[in-house]
């Protein structure tokens, strides 16, 4: 196998290495993998792995460069969503850009092998660079978005950390206990538009789950809708269950589910009808009194499913 001296690779960019040392040590005590070679056996003297890493780095969007990568007559690489934007002139040298591969570059991409970027957070994944990113989409490690709905909040991270979050800056209301009785009121139900919605956080079976609450237009029928998310991934919410429970004048709506993880947004739950869902007509009859006020008594349990192996089922609908 030919050994690769890094000064070979046409499309090298220079580098004082001063961001290779920072690189280096942020990942070497975590991870002991660092970035295996393989086939090319890129470790010339002064030149570690790690700056193979910052060659991929585009300079212009610091982004990890992909096929096609792209380089000028003096050998300056760039990402091609950059080049897009940079009107034909190198941004590092201001020359004409040309329309140049750089394919030592992309090759040497093709040999690497990294971990993935969660490693921090416990993924003990080590991928090729060209499938590194899918992985990074779906890795169980990756943190989670802030599950709270009704505007938008661009917080994420793991679990305690959220739910700290949802407590402290959202002021969500916060029960123990794996049953529930909740009492919804909102003295004008005509306003549908303006989306009611609320979000209670359940603590049970050491885990945490989020009771949601809203209004919404379905297609023309304004109606309300209950559900429950798992604060938590896909694979562990199928170990749980909840019932929900609304009703009145001896006439009573249940309906019973899976949480589903908060991985799948809010939206995603609410637009795939996977709750409770009652008209608001019904609504309306459970709330007694002269129907000009809601006031909707959800009552609800979750509890722990026996662990079954047909754990990977898809329900119907709700797997698009
Ligand atoms: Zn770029
Ligand atoms: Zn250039
Ligand atoms: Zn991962
Ligand atoms: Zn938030």
């Amino acid at each position: 196998m030919a050994t690769i001296e890094m000064g070979s690779v046409g499309c090298i960019s220079t580098s004082d290495g001063t961001v290779d040392e920072e690189f280096r040590g942020a990942v070497s005590s975590q991870h002991p993998h660092q970035y295996s070679l393989k086939p090319l056996n890129i470790v010339p003297s002064g030149i570690g792995p790690s700056s193979v890493h910052e060659l991929l780095e585009c300079p212009v969007c610091t982004n990890s460069m992909y096929p096609p990568i792209h380089q000028c007559h003096n050998g300056h690489t760039l990402c091609s969503t950059c080049k897009t934007r940079v009107h034909n002139r190198c941004p590092t040298c201001r020359q004409e850009l040309g329309d140049i591969r750089c394919l030592a570059l992309e090759k040497v991409a093709e040999s690497l092998e990294l971990p993935c970027k969660y490693f921090s957070l416990g993924c003990p994944e080590i991928f090729p660079y060209y499938s590194k990113l899918k992985h990074e989409g779906v890795c169980n490690f990756r943190p989670y978005n802030c599950p709270y709905a009704g505007s938008e909040c661009s917080v994420t991270g793991d679990i305690p950390c959220l739910v700290t979050h949802l407590r402290d800056d959202h002021k969500v209301d916060m029960h123990t206990g794996c049953t529930f009785n909740h009492r919804y009121v909102k003295s004008n139900p005509r306003e549908v538009e303006n989306a009611t919605w609320m979000l209670t956080v359940f603590h049970c079976f050491g885990k945490y789950f989020c009771l949601h609450f809203e209004a919404f237009q379905l297609g023309m029928a304004p109606v309300y809708m209950a559900f429950l998310r798992f604060m938590g991934d896909e694979n562990e919410s199928r170990n749980y269950s909840y019932s929900l429970e609304v009703g009145a004048n001896g006439r009573k709506l249940i309906w019973e589910g899976t949480p589903r993880s908060i991985r799948d947004s809010h939206r995603k739950v609410r637009d795939s009808h996977d709750g409770l869902i009652i008209q608001r007509n019904m609504a309306l009859f459970f709330s007694g009194g002269d129907r000009k006020e809601l006031k909707l008594r959800v009552t609800g349990r979750i509890w722990k499913e026996q662990q079954n192996p047909d754990s990977g089922v898809c329900i119907p609908n709700l797997c698009s």
